[in-house]
């Protein structure tokens, strides 16, 4: 696939945990609530699967482990795990793979888990970035959203991770919730500013079906903001997080300099991953595998010998130029007319009603969202998607 210069960087690692401590009210993510002896198991088989894997994955790394760029371990929420478990899954971590120097290794956190020793056990285990699920310091708004924790776990869990050592910090908002003024969302913006995170992502409320905050709104008990309100909260977190030295480098994610999600940024330039874990995704040599959903069922497969995939295809051509095209214009690094051709992508011709509608632009040989572009994006890439023939 054109200079393709994936192929030489090792894959990066994500590790699902699917637990939490209940149901979110707008979650579709695959997780369960936890369950004691249950993550016991799973962290067991997490380790066998980590030790069959990483002998495929080509790149060895120091005393014969696997290289990976980066390491990611999510959920579900990783630090419902207790202390014994975190330790078993580093080790298996440590033992089956290695990252190169500086890599970067995050950790999701709750803050209704952020137990300061927890955080430390994982500092000292080597990872270096957290990303804490804030969502809302409004007590109205996390309530409405199900979440389990209050404002003042957040702030603990904030200080706790930069009193353990961590010097990169993301912290996760959400916008667009029903009731949520204007006023309200300027607030939690300010008060994820005060903590001065080296990363932000805010990501708008999207109603799932299947889950209650769906039925809510079938029932009419609840309202989502207008479209009109939205795009005003989009704009005016933009100009906060501007003005205080953050730069967006994609959609829905802003930083200090230097700081970007690298394990995120791998994932959006199609690099290749290996995924360990319930319901977790791979990709490597253009294969996309994944594993089977159920806790229990992934326990039971590794407990018999058995890997626990459940899928696994070839990404074909076209699918990969779909993926090239949606993945890499959420970025501002946008796309590389280069490696477009290598997708067999004439993107210049297909983008050019796009360039003389203001919503995408061409600069330096990449193909990039304007401001205008971000607001609508999933509006253009379908479109976009859709002239090319996709
Ligand atoms: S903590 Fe995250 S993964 Fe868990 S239920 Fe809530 S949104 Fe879903």
């Amino acid at each position: 696939m054109g200079k393709n210069k994936t192929k030489v960087i090792p894959p990066s690692l994500y590790i699902h945990i699917p637990f939490c401590l209940k149901k979110c009210a707008y979650c579709d993510f695959h997780s369960i609530p936890f369950d004691g002896p249950l993550a016991s198991r799973y962290v067991c088989a997490l380790s066998v699967e980590a030790q069959r894997r990483a002998g495929e994955m080509g790149v060895l790394g120091t005393a014969g482990t696997a290289a990976m760029e980066t390491a990611y371990i999510g959920g579900g929420t990783p630090n419902s795990l207790g202390i014994k478990e975190l330790e078993t899954l580093m080790g298996a971590v440590h033992r089956n793979f290695s990252l190169r120097p500086g890599g970067e290794f995050t950790v999701e956190v709750n803050p209704v888990f952020g137990n300061p020793d927890k955080l430390k056990l994982l500092f000292d285990a080597g990872v270096n970035r957290l990303s804490i699920g804030a969502q809302s310091f409004s007590e109205r708004e996390l309530e409405f959203m199900g979440r389990p924790h209050g404002e003042a776990e957040i702030e603990r869990t904030f200080f706790d991770a930069r009193q353990a050592g961590f010097q990169n910090i993301s912290l996760d908002l959400i916008y667009a919730i029903p009731g949520q003024g204007m006023e309200s969302w300027q607030h939690n913006v300010e008060k994820a500013l005060s903590l001065q995170p080296e990363h932000l992502s805010l990501y708008e409320l999207t109603p799932e079906e299947g889950t209650p905050l769906y039925s809510l709104l079938e029932r009419g008990h609840a309202v989502m903001p207008g479209e009109e309100d939205v795009l005003a909260m989009q704009q005016r977190a933009e100009e906060m997080l501007l003005k205080a030295g953050y730069a967006r480098y994609e959609v829905s994610s802003y930083s200090l300099p230097a700081m970007e999600a690298a394990h995120n940024l791998n994932y959006w330039a199609r690099g290749e991953y290996l995924g360990l874990g319930a319901a977790a995704h791979s990709f490597k040599n253009s294969i996309r595998w994944s594993n089977v959903t159920d806790p229990q069922a992934y326990v039971q497969a590794l407990d018999e010998g058995r890997l626990p995939v459940e899928r696994s295809e070839p990404v074909s051509p076209d699918e990969a130029a779909r993926e090239f095209v949606l993945l890499g214009l959420r970025t501002t690094r946008g796309l590389d007319m280069e490696d477009a051709e290598g997708y067999k992508l004439d993107l210049g011709k297909h983008a050019q009603p796009f360039v003389e509608g203001g919503l995408l632009e061409i600069s330096g040989g990449r193909l990039r969202p304007t401001g205008k572009g971000f607001a609508l994006l999933n509006r253009v890439t379908a479109e976009l998607i859709e002239a090319i023939g996709l």
